[in-house]
């Protein structure tokens, strides 16, 4: 059992500030005082539960604000105090995390229903004004996935559907791959037991039975690194047992799962990752369509490495996953890297990438502007924004990521309104095709515009899947309409 001593350990790893650490001690106690005579399902005092909350926020080295909003973030809602108490005794800052964590679950709504709508609205939203909102909020939600056991099997199922439909989607855009994961396997463990005990032990069986080889390998790669003055850390990587289970039930094999057994090495340097490469593959062959650049390409949610898939010892196939050690934090823990990475204000940087670099979040201001009813608000969300998606690209080399189905009328759009006001034929993979045409993963995009073009027809509108080339096609012909009387 977690006690406040190993929060505090936990957070002298990465801060050492005595007057943070008072600060946290001071959270703690009261929120030890004000939960006092609450107990969690399971029988144990209330306490534990936000005191582990904070313990998985240092685990990502959150910062003291964080940690403390982290402590009282059940307060104000089931408790005697006020945010300006809060404010207060914490500072600002505090108050604004607890009461935007307090908020997403606090509405009162006439039905059941339209308040669950409501709430996913507002945790969905809550990462346009500070992400770590939902940093707090997915902490809370894992710990809460962590001790399911004592909740009733309708709660259980009711809890693991959520996490699947918003909590999991958004572990990933932020790129939290590690809570992602465990929150993945927690929710197959309630939704399909006999599966999820399954591929576990298959994995189990899988883990023992490659041990050797992937010792063996890691000792030659980096015997070789060494020689090569490189110096790396190489860690092993067994896929998920989610991950495991839905590649299975794609009809794959288990030896076909390209990356079912991975070996992360971690370098200093960009130019040791590619130098890394080429070692790699003078020991190993690699198999030629599994290579991909994501250091060149990153994927949207800023995940950078280079994958290989190669032939291992004893012929077994084994992804090798290589990155510097920036790149690694933020393949573990996604944004909230910032709050280790030390680049300045960590917080100020999570929301400026967030606007930047993930291209899920516009699509969610875009569908929010869009849907004022919190149901359709959500039903958008789900089919746009955390359905899966293809990656095409620009005739560039720049990553965009659409829902499927999407057209190059969608494309167009995304890139810039005038682009789709101005567009009059695309052509995929050097070819021209109607600008119907459904897009698919890995297509090469290329509009053509022309300044003096009709712009978008009506008809349009049948062949476009994402919210905003809906609303941008609609104003444009609004105007359009007004202006010529048509
Ligand atoms: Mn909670």
């Amino acid at each position: 059992m977690i006690e406040l001593e190993d929060l505090l350990s936990n957070v002298l790893i990465y801060n050492c500030n005595v007057a943070d650490l008072a600060k946290i001690r001071k959270a703690y106690k009261l929120a030890e005082e004000l939960h006092r005579g609450q107990y969690r399902q399971s029988g144990e005092a209330y306490i534990y539960h936000p005191l582990n909350v904070s313990y998985i926020l240092s685990e990502m080295h959150a910062d003291c604000d964080t940690i403390c909003a982290g402590l009282l973030h059940d307060t104000l809602e089931d408790c005697d105090i006020t945010k300006e108490e809060i404010a207060s005794e914490f500072g600002v800052d505090v108050a604004n995390l607890v009461d935007g964590v307090t908020k997403i679950s606090r509405l009162n709504y006439s039905s059941k229903e339209e308040q669950n709508f409501a709430n996913t609205r507002k945790i969905i939203l809550g990462i346009t004004t500070d992400v770590r909102i939902i940093i707090i909020k997915l902490a809370d939600r894992l710990h809460n996935m962590r001790t399911l056991q004592s909740k009733s099997e309708f709660k259980q199922k009711e809890n693991a559907i959520e996490t699947m439909e918003i909590f999991v989607p958004i572990a990933y855009y932020i790129g939290a791959y590690k809570i992602k994961s465990e929150l993945e396997d927690l929710s197959l463990q309630y939704l399909k037991p006999d599966s999820y005990n399954k591929v576990r032990e298959q994995r189990i069986i899988i883990e023992r039975d490659s041990h050797d080889c992937l010792e063996e390998m890691l000792t030659q790669i980096s015997t070789i690194l060494n020689d090569n003055d490189i110096p790396s850390d190489i860690k092993i990587r067994t896929k998920n047992i989610y991950g495991i289970y839905k590649a299975l039930s794609q009809g794959g094999r288990m030896s076909d799962i390209h990356d079912l057994l991975a070996m992360k090495i971690i370098v200093d340097k960009i130019s040791e990752c590619y130098l890394t490469l080429g070692l790699v593959h003078s020991k190993y062959k690699p198999i030629n369509e599994r290579f991909k650049d994501y250091i060149c390409n990153p994927k949207t949610n800023m995940y950078q490495s280079l994958h290989t898939s190669v032939f291992g010892e004893d012929n077994r196939i084994v992804q090798t996953q290589i990155r510097t050690h920036q790149m690694d934090q933020i393949a573990t823990f996604g944004l909230t890297a910032y709050w280790d990475l030390n680049q300045g204000d960590a917080r100020t940087r999570m929301q400026e990438d967030l606007r930047e670099k993930c291209q899920f979040f516009n699509s969610l201001l875009e569908i929010s502007k869009v849907f004022g009813d919190n149901q359709d608000f959500v039903k958008q969300v789900k089919i746009e924004v955390f359905s899966n998606k293809i990656y095409v690209y620009t005739t560039n080399g720049h990553t965009i990521e659409l829902p499927v189905g999407s057209t190059p009328i969608d494309f167009a759009y995304s890139i810039h309104t005038d682009i789709g006001n101005t567009m009059v034929a695309a052509k995929v993979n050097g070819e021209y095709v109607p600008i119907s045409t459904k897009l698919h993963t890995k297509d090469r995009v290329t509009i053509i515009t022309d300044p003096t073009s009709y712009g978008p027809r009506e008809e349009w509108l049948k062949d476009v899947k994402t919210t905003k080339a809906k609303r941008k096609i609609k104003e444009f012909r609004r105007n359009f309409t007004e202006e010529t009387g048509a």
